[in-house]
């Protein structure tokens, strides 16, 4: 066991930190204020390959392991959580989902695109009526020969405005329930597939939510991926390797705030000391770093897990479970120690706060992961 970062690692952890402070720290509160993300910082992004991190070259990604997609994560989270998750849905939903089922020609003509950052991915499964209970999909896609008719409403769907391709998962055989389902590319601009108002959210600001409509749009039969009823499992084994992205998000949310309060309490002055001289300041910064620690290991066990070739998906559900618990707790503490700069934008933590709850919330909430969790303990 080596709990040393290779040389390569910290090369690519350094650079994810110096964009994240030379490209993503300026504007970023602006960003969370005007609910905006820039398309040249996805671009700059996408040149440094950060859009397609564990795409084989061959298709135009970094061809690196997930130990570096962690570590990429966590710096960006760190500075701005909502160019986070658009890095995380576009690689591990959008790309690596391609990657592992789609055919050749799904793969040149779709990946080598978002894999560059030339185009922008979205993931839809989530359903007004279909969130944590995913097989409750109301969306429908009728065979029709040559194409399928895709029918319904997605809701919550990340890059929703921006993106160029989405993924969509849809009922084809209602009979046969969640091994009816199938998964599709839609491009974007298709017929009768609508974009609505984008959502005012509680955090991740500058990333772009939104519903999805879809009345009557047709997607060619070669769009499908992977065999007739093998969307559901699709979504699933996509979206545990989703969970590494968002536990190293909520990881760089939570190690963000800390730094923060680590170096605000070294200068804020009460009682003739430093703030971090009273113990109870002083306590509170024992606990965060020892349970970002913690979060830190469960990631990177994730991730060294699929390196590896391993079943992970208890391990990305513990992961995100533990380190969205950490993120939570820990920039409230973050404001606390911050006192009352911490409630004001300039000082960031009162953002990293806002950005940490939907950690707990979206690619399966934590009641969710502990249904994975439990439910793989209960078969081992
Ligand atoms: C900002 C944002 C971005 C998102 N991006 C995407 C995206 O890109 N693509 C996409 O498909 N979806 C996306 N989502 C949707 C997200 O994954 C869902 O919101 C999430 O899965 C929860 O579903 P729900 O909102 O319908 O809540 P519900 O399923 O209605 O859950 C409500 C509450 O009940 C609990 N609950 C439900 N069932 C159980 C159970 N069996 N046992 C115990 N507790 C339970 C839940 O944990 C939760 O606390 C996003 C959501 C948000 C807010």
């Amino acid at each position: 066991m080596d709990f040393n970062l290779s040389e390569e690692h910290i090369m690519i952890r350094d650079a994810a930190r110096d964009f994240a402070q030379t490209e993503l720290l300026p504007g970023v509160i602006e960003r969370d204020n005007k609910q905006e993300f820039p398309d040249e910082l996805v671009k700059k992004m996408g040149e440094l390959g950060f859009m397609g991190i564990m795409v084989d070259p061959k298709y135009g990604g970094s061809g690196m392991d997930a130990i570096s997609y962690v570590l990429i994560m966590e710096e960006l989270s760190k500075i701005d959580a909502s160019a986070s998750v658009m890095v995380s849905v576009n690689n591990s939903l959008v790309c690596y989902g391609l990657e592992a089922y789609g055919s050749e020609e799904q793969k040149q003509k779709y990946l080598t695109k978002l894999a560059t950052g030339e185009f922008l991915g979205a993931f839809c499964l989530s359903e007004p009526e279909a969130g944590s209970d995913a097989t409750s999909q109301k969306t429908t896609a009728i065979d029709k020969g040559d194409h399928y008719l895709i029918n319904g409403t997605k809701n919550w769907i990340t890059n929703g405005g921006r993106a160029d391709v989405y993924l969509v998962i849809a009922q084809t055989d209602k009979d046969k329930g969640s091994h009816g389902i199938n998964a599709f590319i839609v491009e974007k601009g298709t017929e009768g597939f609508h974009i609505g108002p984008k959502e005012d959210k509680l955090g991740i600001r500058g990333s772009d939510t939104h519903t999805l409509q879809f009345n009557d749009v047709k997607v060619p039969k070669k769009n499908r991926i992977g065999a007739n009823g093998s969307g559901f499992r699709f979504a699933m084994k996509t979206l545990s390797g989703g969970r590494i992205g968002i536990a190293s998000q909520a990881l760089g949310i939570a190690s963000g705030a800390y730094e923060l309060a680590l170096k605000y309490s070294k200068e804020r002055k009460a009682f003739g000391t430093e703030i971090c001289n009273h113990q109870a300041i002083a306590f509170k910064l024992a606990d965060m770093y020892t349970e970002i620690e913690a979060a830190r290991h469960l990631v990177m066990k994730a991730a060294w897990d699929k390196d590896q070739g391993n079943n992970y998906d208890k391990s990305s559900a513990v992961a995100k479970l533990y380190a969205s618990k950490v993120a939570m707790e820990h920039t409230v503490e973050a404001v606390q120690i911050h006192g009352g700069n911490g409630f004001v934008k300039e000082y960031h933590v009162e953002r990293l706060m806002r950005d940490a709850k939907i950690t707990q919330i979206y690619e399966g909430t934590s009641e969710i992961q502990k249904i994975v969790i439990s439910r793989s303990l209960i078969r081992e």
